[in-house]
């Protein structure tokens, strides 16, 4: 079965030559992540013992220490906890806050609403979030896209405890925040309130640039294993690092207040793990290039995509505007009717636990709903907006392309 008509293959191998310097470039960035999480292998002495099963209370689990100094080497963080026990990104970064966070305390968002599950977390009423325990939430969105600094002080000369930044565009029309942006608005904090902790939503940015949020002075940071960091084998998880003492509040909620992070094991072990995280940064380059090919051939066709053609990417998301429900949803169903699982099932927009409003997604994935894995998702909202992610292999997301265009019947 053919995926892909000719003039759409032409169109789509012209669109390629053009970003050739971008790709090249991203290339760069993926060999010296590379180097780095090698580096850390070797530092480390990783080796098969690390991989074993364990069970119990996992009291001394090699695997899983020797993993979390792994990420914390890697990522520039003194401690981390890396766990197939976190079910997602949304349950690393509510530990996280839950940990930090006590009644009578002040979070702020500054990069306007943290992703929508985790806005849910903080302010839903009657489940349990981070509102019925009394702790009080305010946000300041960015302008222009860039932190509003005023905006910022003016709130914590109200009294702040965590400084929240989200470095994806979760599902806003805004570009991801770049590492040096999230540098200064560390910088800025301090300046500020030396005690205010800063805590990054790191979900989609691994290894997208040479340097993480807490290599720029983020106290802590959590994302999750099924995106950038588990390398597209990595079969669920999510990690939590940063500054010692701060990860160590968070590890008292994500177990328990008398445990922390000394217990936990693994029955199945943790090989992959290891192996998705070595992969990690040439499979992200993989996901980059291909948003950068969705991204130059959906705007050569006339449609606005974030972000632009030839800027640096700082997530590995790529949004392209649709204007309508209709078109949303084939682009949608196009992405899963080129997975090479369930790709013959269509999507449709459905309400999902966390989400105001109803989701579509497509995710034809072999971990189900990995979204390094080739994906793309949308709440169905105006301006229709698509957002697609992840491909871990370039040619695989070339192929999705083809058809997607040929589908859309976009090439004329
Ligand atoms: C994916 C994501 C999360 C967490 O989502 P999970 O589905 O719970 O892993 C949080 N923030 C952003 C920006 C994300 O992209």
């Amino acid at each position: 079965m053919k995926l892909y008509d000719k003039k759409t293959y032409d169109f789509v191998a012209e669109v390629e030559r053009s970003i050739a310097a971008d790709t090249k470039k991203a290339d760069e960035i993926a060999f010296l992540n590379q180097e780095k999480v090698l580096a850390a292998f070797l530092e480390h002495g990783v080796g098969q013992r690390h991989f074993a099963q364990t069970n119990g209370y996992g009291y001394d689990d090699i695997g899983r220490d020797t993993l979390g100094k792994v990420f914390a080497d890697v990522f520039g963080a003194e401690a981390a906890i890396v766990s197939p026990q976190i079910v997602s990104g949304t349950h690393a970064l509510t530990a996280a806050l839950f940990g930090l966070l006590r009644p009578g305390d002040r979070l702020l968002s500054v990069s306007g609403e943290p992703y929508d599950t985790l806005k849910e977390a903080i302010t839903g009423k009657g489940i349990g979030s981070l509102a019925d325990y009394g702790v009080r939430y305010d946000s300041v969105a960015l302008k222009d896209g860039k932190f509003d600094f005023d905006a910022i002080r003016r709130e914590m000369e109200t009294g702040v405890k965590v400084v929240f930044v989200g470095r994806s565009r979760g599902y806003e029309w805004r570009d991801a925040l770049s590492v040096d942006e999230i540098g200064q608005l560390c910088k800025f904090v301090k300046d500020v309130d030396k005690d205010v902790i800063v805590m990054c939503d790191n979900c989609y940015g691994e290894f997208v640039d040479v340097k993480e949020p807490t290599q720029v002075g983020a106290d802590i940071m959590a994302g999750s294993l099924i995106k950038n960091p588990g390398g597209g084998i990595a079969p669920t998880g999510g990690y939590i690092c940063g500054k010692r003492d701060v990860v160590e509040q968070a590890s008292f909620r994500l177990t328990s207040p008398s445990i922390g992070a000394e217990v936990g094991s693994y029955a199945y072990g943790y090989r992959e793990f290891y192996q998705g995280f070595f992969m990690a940064p040439h499979v992200v380059v993989q996901a980059i290039k291909t948003s950068m090919l969705f991204g130059a051939a959906f705007d050569r066709l006339g449609y606005e995509t974030m972000p632009k053609p030839g800027a640096v990417c700082r997530d590995i998301i790529r949004s392209i505007k649709f204007g309508s429900e209709s078109e949303l949803t084939e682009f949608v169903r196009a992405v899963q009717y080129s997975s090479p699982v369930d790709g013959n099932v269509t999507p449709f927009a459905w309400d999902m636990p966390g989400y105001g409003d109803k989701v579509i997604m497509a995710a034809g994935t072999f971990v189900a709903g990995a979204s390094i894995e080739l994906s793309a998702d949308s709440p169905i909202r105006e301006p229709y907006i698509g957002y697609l992610q992840g491909g871990i292999t370039y040619e695989h997301g070339k192929i999705a392309l083809l058809n997607c265009l040929t589908r859309l019947n976009a090439v004329k």
